[in-house]
This record gives structure tokens, C-alpha cells and sequence, in this order.
């Protein structure tokens, strides 16, 4: 394409509205515009990373032995009932009415669609397995819109659905898509990690997370730093640090005033925080629970949920609920006489002896409490696992690194098939369930995910696989006959090659266009200038030296960078 046709609209501000790189950059390399709080337009260079992306998905899922598909997003209620998650969903699904006032959603997941369409149109275990796929929008309300289109309320998902005869053909099915994602996440240039994730109610290692290292990610992925154990914080298990044996003495209730945290705590009692239980009160789903972890943990409010048996909406509970469990304001909350529906007690508050907790009366705490003289409870893993703990592979010790998900896989059994009853006739005869497996990838949030592993302080550095354009031709002076007419050449020898160049002719500064064509992240860039007389023309690399090469070895210079980064032509 010549820019002087196309719409350029980098920008050399940053935009005050962007926090991450990333989304600065895709603003200011004009690849997206906002128009509401996380819904974005893909401008024509967006759009073509977009496509790459998609194209490089959907050949590693070909590839797979996934068919695609295409579902509609508008998606009736009904399905949704018929799933159960029409109710329990919440405030991310975005619900509409028609004109006869038929309710209907804006698909987040299409996991009851693709059900739907396995039990009308598979019949016998013959016709398995079956792995069907889609690259299409995505619905979701979420309660913070950010980071441009990491996290939007309209995005693109690849999303698939994996219907197998039974347990074993499904492990096959998702080792399959774990294959596949390693790939596209290699050849989109970035290091994804697989990781262990929570997989809800359902339970079981079931579930895995591609997580991106990055200081902006949103979640907390636990490695080992001895072997390759790695698994969402979520889902980590963690280690009950044991305190050493003590005799149990006479527990005693003491006036603390005006001390509420564990900080104030810690002073007047003049310890440490692991003297501590603290208890924290919670409304899930309308039952009030407490959970108690030592006074320097954090509650991991995953693993409450699904010891609760998968609670869909989790919240701190209100200062009248406390009140109403503890008799107490918010502060004083103890194990002893508490009045909620359970209470959680983490293993390691359950081995330690002689604590402070509060003493459910306000301005007051008791000492020397111990689990099991003076209260009970469902003793459980209910926090997070910290910095140079055990890892549950090795015993090797743990760090925690921030990361972004960019793709999940997830072996769901026969939760849908069973709720929407889609079965086929097995071997014997019989009806059964179909078993499945769902596997997501955000299309958008990994070229979001790109850019943040690959840029420096001048814009993107594309990695040629999913680059807007391979190559920019910049003739230093348009109106110079003689480098116009290298510079079209090279141009129109190199589309003809399958390199899909741009031809930077506009009227501009060549400091203009240089900006622009590092803003935009080109991989390669041939400035036909002055020494086209001694016939040479300079080649930069993005993230590479300035060389004066031949003319005539342009082509094959192109060539070899395909070949060295295994991108083909
Ligand atoms: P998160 O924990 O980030 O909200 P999720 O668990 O809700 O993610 P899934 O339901 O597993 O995500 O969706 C599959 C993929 O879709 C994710 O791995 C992610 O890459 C992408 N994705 C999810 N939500 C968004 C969003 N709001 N914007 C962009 N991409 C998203
Ligand atoms: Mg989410």
C-alpha cells in the first residue's frame, strides 16, 4: 500500500487516558480508538495485526483437527436457563429484551451454544470426536473496563469446544489444544506460560492458564524456582507453617480500645502478626461466613469459594452483617460464639497455639485462644500461598510473579451435557453425555500482550509474524525522480515476492516518516535516498543497526530475515 491512500493516524502525544504500554501504544500507532469505556474501533493497521493473529490461530487449530464455526452472538435466554448460568451469571452478561419482550444476552462464552449444537447434530459415538471452533466478539460487562483491549467489555475470543466419547478421548482432545497453543503463542512471538488454574466446583487438575510474565498482569502466577511447577495463586496450594508446640494456658478476654488492625494489634500486644488469627466475614451468596487465617495472610477467596461448593457471588460482608454475627463493630470479629452459617478455619490457625483473635464485643480480643478447646470449624487451605514457601511438586521454594491470561483450556466433563441433556448412543447402545472440553484464547488481549513484550521507547517491534506491514520503502526526497523510481521497484518487487511492503511517498520530513514507521513497529525499513548513485539504499532492522546494502540485494536480504525468524512468504 502507498501511505499517501492510507488513513495514518499516529499520534505523537501520549494519551492521558492510557496507563500500560501497550495501550499507549496502540493508541498512539493508531490501532484502535475508544468510544465508550472499554469498547474500541480497530483502525486499519490495528485491524491487520488483528487479522494475523486470527489467521495464525485458526491455521495451529486446523491443524489441530478443529473445524471452524461461526455462532451468533445474540444468544436467546433460554439456553442460558436451560444451563443454569442465566441466573448466576451476574452483572458481566449484558441482558436485552426484543420488541416482544424475549430476553435475550450478548454471548461472554459460548459454552451452551456449542452444546446445543453437538446434541441436534451428533448422534452416535461413530461421528466422534468433534472439536469445533470460532474467532468471534465477546460480550462481558466487566466491572473494570482497562488497559485498553486487555481488558474491554467487547473483545475477540477464539473459543473451542471439544466433544469426546469419553474421559480418555477428552485428555487426547486437550493435550491436542495444549499442543496447539504452545505454537501460536511461539510464533505470535510471545512467552506464554502454561500454568495449573482453579477450575472451580468442578475440581480436579483440570484446567490450565497461559499466562504472560508481565508487572501489569492482573493475576498472580506462582513458580517454583527449583522445578517447573507453576500454577495460578488461586489455585496453589499452600504449606501450614507449624509453630512450635506451647502449653495450652487459660484463655482471657483484654480491653483494646482503639485497637482495631493487626498493625494497632501488633503494638499494643507488643508480638508479632503470627500471634494472630485474624477472622474475616463474608456474604456468599447471601449465607455469612467467616474465615480465619493467621494475622499475616491473605484469605484466597477461590479456595473459599469452592469450599463452599462454588459460590458465584463472594463479597466482604457489610458492617450490618458483622454486627448482626458478632454483636460487634467491624474489628472485634473471634471464632468464640460467632453466629454465621460456617466458618472456614485455614490448617495452620488450626496448629497454632495460644492466639489472639477478637473477642466478638467491641474494644475487645482474647488471648490464648487454641482450635479445638475453644472453638471448631471446617479446617481447610482457605489462603495464599507467600513468597518462598514449599512447592507442592518439589518442596523446592516458590515465587510469585504477576502475569496476564491469554488463553485457557479447561476439561469440562459432563457439566453441560449433562445440565442440557446433549448425549449420544455409545458403543452399547446406550445414551450418554457427551464429555467436553472448552479452550480460549483472547485474541485481542494477546496482541495487547505482544506489544507489551516487544517495544521499546520509540513505539512497537513488531516480530515479522504478525507485523501491519513487513517492510516501509521511504524515499528520503519525493521529488527526486530517480529514488521514486527505486523506491516504486523495490516496492512493487517486493508484493510481488508476497512481502507486504508499504511505500511511504507521502509529502513528509523522512524524519517523519521514520518516526512513523518505528511508531508503528516495521520490522524492516530500505531508505532509498542520495547513495542510490553509488547503487545502495540503507537497511534497518526495528530493533537493529542502520546498513548500506546493494540495491540489487535487497530482495534476498528481505528474504533471509523471513527465513530467520521462520516466518514463511
Ligand atoms: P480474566 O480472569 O482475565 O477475567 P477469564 O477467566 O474471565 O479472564 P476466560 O473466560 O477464560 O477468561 O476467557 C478466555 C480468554 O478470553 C482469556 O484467557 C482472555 O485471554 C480473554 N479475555 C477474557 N476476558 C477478557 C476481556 N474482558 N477483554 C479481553 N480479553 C478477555
Ligand atoms: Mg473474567
Amino acid at each position: 500500500m502507498k501511505m499517501s491512500n492510507m488513513l495514518v493516524s499516529t499520534l505523537r502525544e501520549v494519551p492521558a487516558e492510557a496507563e500500560i504500554d501497550s495501550h499507549k501504544l496502540m493508541l498512539r500507532a493508531g490501532m484502535i480508538r475508544k468510544m465508550a469505556a472499554g469498547v474500541y474501533n480497530y483502525m486499519p493497521i490495528g485491524l491487520k495485526v488483528l487479522k494475523n493473529v486470527e489467521d495464525i490461530v485458526r491455521e495451529e487449530m486446523n491443524a489441530a483437527g478443529a473445524q471452524e464455526f461461526l455462532a451468533s452472538a445474540l444468544l436467546p435466554a433460554e439456553l442460558w436457563q436451560e444451563s443454569g448460568r442465566w441466573d448466576v451469571y451476574g452483572a458481566e452478561l449484558f441482558r436485552l429484551k426484543d420488541r416482544g419482550s424475549r430476553e435475550f444476552c450478548l454471548g461472554p462464552t459460548h459454552e451452551e451454544v456449542f452444546t446445543d449444537i453437538a446434541r441436534n447434530e451428533i448422534k452416535s459415538y461413530k461421528q466422534l470426536p468433534v472439536n469445533l471452533y470460532q474467532i468471534q466478539t465477546k460480550y462481558r460487562d466487566e466491572r473494570r473496563p482497562r488497559f485498553g483491549v486487555m481488558r474491554s467489555r467487547e473483545f475477540i475470543m477464539k473459543d473451542a469446544y471439544s466433544f469426546d466419547k469419553d474421559q480418555a478421548g477428552l485428555d487426547l482432545s486437550y493435550d491436542k489444544m495444549h499442543d496447539a497453543y504452545v505454537k501460536i503463542f511461539n510464533r505470535c512471538g510471545i512467552d506464554a506460560k502454561c500454568v495449573a488454574a482453579d477450575s472451580g466446583a468442578i475440581g480436579g487438575s483440570n484446567s490450565a492458564e497461559f499466562m504472560v510474565k508481565s508487572e501489569v498482569g492482573e493475576d498472580d502466577v506462582v513458580f517454583c524456582t527449583c522445578c517447573d511447577y507453576a500454577a495460578n495463586i488461586e489455585k496453589a496450594p499452600s504449606t501450614p507453617d507449624v509453630a512450635e508446640t506451647e502449653e495450652l494456658k487459660d484463655m482471657v478476654k483484654t480491653e483494646t480500645p482503639n485497637a482495631r488492625t493487626i498493625e494497632d494489634l501488633v503494638k499494643f500486644f507488643n508480638t508479632t502478626e503470627k500471634k494472630f488469627a485474624k477472622t474475616l466475614i463474608f456474604n456468599a451468596d447471601g449465607k455469612i461466613v467467616a474465615v480465619m487465617v493467621r494475622g499475616d495472610r491473605e484469605v484466597n477467596e477461590v479456595k473459599v469459594s469452592n469450599a463452599l461448593g462454588g459460590v458465584v457471588d463472594l463479597n466482604m460482608a457489610t458492617a450490618e452483617e458483622v454486627f448482626a454475627a458478632t454483636n460487634a463493630k467491624v474489628g472485634f470479629a473471634g471464632p468464640v460464639g460467632i453466629k454465621v452459617d460456617a466458618l472456614l478455619v485455614d490448617e495452620e490457625v488450626s496448629k497454632m497455639f495460644n492466639f489472639i483473635v477478637g473477642a466478638n464485643e467491641t474494644g475487645y480480643h482474647l488471648e490464648n485462644v487454641n482450635y479445638g478447646r475453644d472453638f471448631e470449624g471446617t479446617v481447610g487451605d482457605f489462603r495464599n500461598i507467600t513468597i518462598g514457601e514449599k512447592c507442592p511438586e518439589c518442596g523446592g521454594e516458590v515465587t510469585i510473579a504477576r502475569g496476564t491470561e491469554v488463553g485457557h483450556i479447561f476439561k469440562l466433563g459432563t457439566k453441560y451435557s449433562e445440565a442440557m441433556n446433549a448425549t449420544f448412543i455409545d458403543e452399547n447402545g446406550k445414551n450418554v453425555p457427551f464429555v467436553m472440553g472448552c479452550y480460549g484464547i483472547g485474541v485481542t488481549r494477546t496482541m495487547a500482550s505482544i506489544i507489551e513484550q516487544h517495544h521499546d521507547e520509540n513505539g512497537i517491534v513488531w516480530p515479522l509474524s504478525v507485523a501491519p506491514y513487513h517492510v516501509s520503502v521511504i524515499p528520503v526526497n519525493i521529488k527526486d525522480e530517480a529514488q521514486m523510481e527505486i523506491a516504486n521497484k523495490l516496492y512493487n518487487e517486493l508484493r510481488a515476492m508476497g512481502v507486504d511492503a508499504i511505500l511511504d511517498d507521502r509529502n513528509e520530513r523522512p524524519g517523519v516518516k521514520f518516526k512513523d514507521s518505528e511508531l508503528i513497529g516495521i520490522p524492516m525499513r530500505v531508505t532509498v535516498g542520495k547513495k542510490i548513485t553509488d547503487g545502495e539504499v540503507e537497511f534497518k532492522l526495528r530493533d537493529g543497526e542502520m546498513e548500506v546494502i546493494k540495491i540489487d540485494s535487497v530482495l534476498d536480504t528481505v528474504k533471509a530475515q523471513f527465513e530467520k525468524q521462520g516466518v514463511r512468504l
